[in-house]
């Protein structure tokens, strides 16, 4: 299988919404194996379709960070079926490279979503943990959302990408989050400083 190139943010595959997958075809296995290929050597943990220009409704990831054996979980034409709580997390994306900004998301995630396999499947990540915020991140390429239009502090998220010559912040598409608000005002005061 090969490493396909990560698109950079200003991309406009990155902004597009994505097509549901009909069917887990021949073609869509290779795609799936590609998107692992390339997030193992960008050493990320998750990777959406459309930041390899593909605009299905796939992404992959992997948590196990660097320990074996390796643990690749993927998601194809994923809902998200239940979310709460909240946590605040330090993020980045491969289409940002060395980009990291703090961004609001829900803690809990319950996930329904078929495999590569095309067999379905329900998955719940708690208590804010790596693969609760990934799956947030990785869902949110699947509707042209990336992890800037959640960012905590507009301005902080705007020279960080300043600083790594990346295109300024689209105000336009941050997103008011009434909902998850509420959860974050709930957080003891020192996780909110985090
Ligand atoms: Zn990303």
């Amino acid at each position: 299988m090969s490493v396909r190139k990560v698109v950079k943010y200003g991309e406009p595959s990155l902004r597009i919404p994505s097509k549901e997958v009909l069917k887990v075809s021949k073609k869509i296995k290779i795609l799936v194996e590609d998107m692992l290929d390339t997030m193992y050597a960008q050493n990320g943990v998750g990777l959406a379709a459309p930041q390899v220009g593909e605009n299905y409704r796939i992404f992959v990831v992997d948590v196990s960070t660097g320990e074996e054996p390796l643990n690749p979980i993927v998601f194809i034409n994923p809902k998200i079926i239940k979310k709460s709580g909240a946590c605040i997390s330090r993020e980045g994306c491969l289409s940002f490279p060395e980009a990291f900004t703090d961004v609001r998301r829900y803690a809990n995630v319950m996930v329904k979503a078929m495999d590569r396999n095309g067999r379905s499947f329900v998955l719940e990540a708690k208590d804010g943990t790596l693969l609760a915020r990934c799956i947030q991140h990785e869902f949110d390429h699947l509707n042209g959302i990336l992890f800037i239009d959640h960012a905590l502090n507009r301005f902080d998220a705007e020279s960080e990408l300043q600083k790594h010559n990346l295109p300024p912040i689209e105000v336009e598409k941050m997103l008011s989050e009434p909902e998850l608000q509420a959860e974050i005002d709930k957080l003891p005061k020192e996780k909110k400083a985090e």
